[in-house]
This record gives C-alpha cells, sequence and structure tokens, in this order.
C-alpha cells in the first residue's frame, strides 16, 4: 500500500449503508426502508470494503435505491459521477418499482387478487416500450412479497 493510500483511507469513514459489515443484511434492508427494493447482497455502497470517501456520501444518498450490486460497474461509477442520464434511469427505476407495489397492494387489497392474477394482469396490460420488466416468475414472486407484507402490516 502506498503511503498515499494510506493516508487516503485514514480519512474513510465506516460506510453508512452496511455499517462497516461490506455486506448489506435484511437488518441494513428495514433499517434503510428498501424491504421490497433490495435483497441481501454485498454492499455497493462501499463496494465491499465497508469504508467510504465522506465525498461519497455528500454525493449520493445511503439508500439511493438504484445503486446495487447487480449493476455493472460502470454504471456505478456513473452514478458516482453524477452522470445525469444515470441519474434518470434510476430515477425511472425507483418510479417503476414503486408504482408496480402499488399496483400489486390496490389489486390484492380491493380486487382480492392472488399474486398469480395480478402478474397476468400486469402483464397484459404492461407497455412493450416499458423501460423496466420482470419477467413473469420474479414478477409473481415481486408480488408475493408485496402481498407478504400487506398482510402484515394489517394484522
Ligand atoms: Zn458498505
Amino acid at each position: 500500500m502506498t503511503l498515499f493510500k494510506f493516508l487516503f483511507r485514514k480519512s474513510d469513514l465506516e460506510c453508512p449503508r452496511c455499517l462497516g459489515k461490506t455486506f448489506v443484511d435484511w437488518d441494513d434492508i428495514r433499517r434503510l426502508n428498501k424491504l421490497l427494493k433490495w435483497v441481501p447482497a454485498p454492499c455497493a455502497y462501499c463496494f465491499g470494503s465497508g469504508r467510504v470517501t465522506p465525498e461519497m456520501i455528500l454525493k449520493v444518498p445511503v439508500d439511493y435505491t438504484y445503486l446495487t450490486i447487480d449493476l455493472p460497474e460502470s454504471e456505478m461509477e456513473k452514478i458516482k459521477e453524477q452522470n445525469p442520464e444515470t441519474l434518470e434511469r434510476g430515477r425511472l427505476r425507483e418510479v417503476f418499482l414503486d408504482d408496480l407495489i402499488k399496483y400489486a397492494e390496490n389489486h390484492y387489497l380491493y380486487d382480492k387478487m392472488d399474486a398469480q392474477s395480478i402478474a397476468d394482469l400486469y402483464l397484459s396490460t404492461e407497455d412493450e416500450a416499458a423501460l423496466f420488466s420482470l419477467e413473469r416468475q420474479n414478477l409473481i414472486r415481486f408480488i408475493e412479497k408485496v402481498i407478504e407484507m400487506k398482510r402484515s402490516e394489517i394484522n
């Protein structure tokens, strides 16, 4: 390790997303209110190092949904660079998920539909040019999670 890197690292802070564990677990996911949006995985915020620069914390919100480890590294870099197109993609991804959650909740609560029927209805009306979509099986699993959460809220 060069001296420069050593000095640089000393100024780094504990990663506020994974709390320095290098891994985002269910506790972190609950704490950051991402239950339907993330699954446990190596931390993309500190890139599995447990430490981040103060600059990172200023630039990228810790709970920025779009920044997950399954993104290509180039896309992660663009988030850190605040690339406008990338940030717009991130915003649209969040809108997509929020709309899907509302869609599933409404059909579950008011139409008493199950996950499979909601998924099929969604896919039958989905815009072919949609920027984001989920395969049927993943969509059903996602909607099942939404319903599960709604159920636990009601009880
Ligand atoms: Zn982290």
